[in-house]
């Protein structure tokens, strides 16, 4: 095994320590290429997903700039989680992101351009599919896994930020708390929010029944059946991995060792703790 680098820049502070998760970082094994409609836009993308080197972590290139999945370029925006880096935007990275860490994929290149002959030059959305990730999920168990090496053939051991303190973030009757714990649990829950007013605004222009869950007031549930019976609820805690893998530095774990508690999440909550973690480390 071999320490990087990249690896000694991890520091440990009064509320975060660096521990090893006993594994090696991870890529994928294979090649990954989906295009598909966006929910914000509505307009058609293209994702390329390639095999990273170990310590790169996972970063977009679009149009050839390099904009890490980094909290360090997360901006806020309604209703999804944006990368900003020298003017290029990319929206709706949560789910994808989400897959990536939960499988395991700590280094990646995500390559993404626009399909849609109007695309807006600076700005790419992450397709939608069918709102959740398993598109992405089943994807990445299609091509599988392997140890990632660096150029000169070394791996690297996977690292994990654990938690030493609580630390609570709040907005707005909204909050997401971390607390000491052994291994990763995460506790959710949820409130909706108003889907007609998000319309009004102009939001959501590719959302439908075949990519959103969608609640009436008066005839409740219009897809059904769910997936899952709590689904709403599995939704934001995939939203919530998905933000709190910005967190992830150098192809190590995004998602800090804690117990986590959320109550009505959102991305602006969940990029604040991931933020919180970042300028603790
Ligand atoms: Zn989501």
């Amino acid at each position: 095994m071999t320490l990087s680098g990249a690896f000694n820049v991890l520091r440990s502070s009064k509320f975060i320590s660096w521990k090893s998760t006993g594994m090696f970082q991870q890529t994928l094994a294979g090649y990954i290429e989906r295009t598909g409609k966006t929910l914000h836009t509505g307009k058609v993308s293209t994702v390329k997903l390639w095999p990273g080197f170990a310590g790169e972590g996972r970063y977009f290139d679009f149009r050839s700039n390099v904009i890490p999945a980094s909290i360090d370029y997360a901006t806020e925006s309604p209703l999804c989680t944006t990368l900003c880096k020298d003017g290029y935007r990319i929206s709706t990275v949560e789910h994808l992101l989400s897959a990536l860490e939960a499988m395991g994929v700590d280094n990646c290149r995500i390559e993404i351009e626009n399909s849609d002959p109007v695309g807006d030059g600076d700005h790419v959305e992450v397709p939608i599919f069918d709102g959740s990730a398993s598109e992405w999920v089943k994807a990445i168990e299609q091509v599988g896994l392997k140890v990632a090496t660096d150029e000169c053939g070394n791996s690297y051991e996977k690292m994990a930020a654990h938690i030493n303190k609580p630390i609570r973030i709040q907005k707005k009757g909204s909050f997401v708390a971390a607390f000491p714990s052994p291994k990763v649990s995460i506790t959710c829950m949820i409130d909706f929010p108003q889907v007609e007013e998000m319309r009004k605004l102009g939001l959501i222009k590719g959302g439908g029944l075949e990519n959103a869950i969608v609640c009436s007031a008066s005839k409740g549930w219009l897809n059904p059946p769910l997936r899952f019976h709590d689904e709403p609820c599995r939704h934001k805690v995939l939203d919530l991995i998905g933000d709190l893998s910005l967190f992830a530095r150098f192809g190590n774990q995004g998602i800090p060792v804690a117990h986590i508690v959320v109550f009505k999440g959102g991305h602006a909550l969940h990029t604040d703790l991931a933020r919180t973690l970042s300028i603790n480390v």
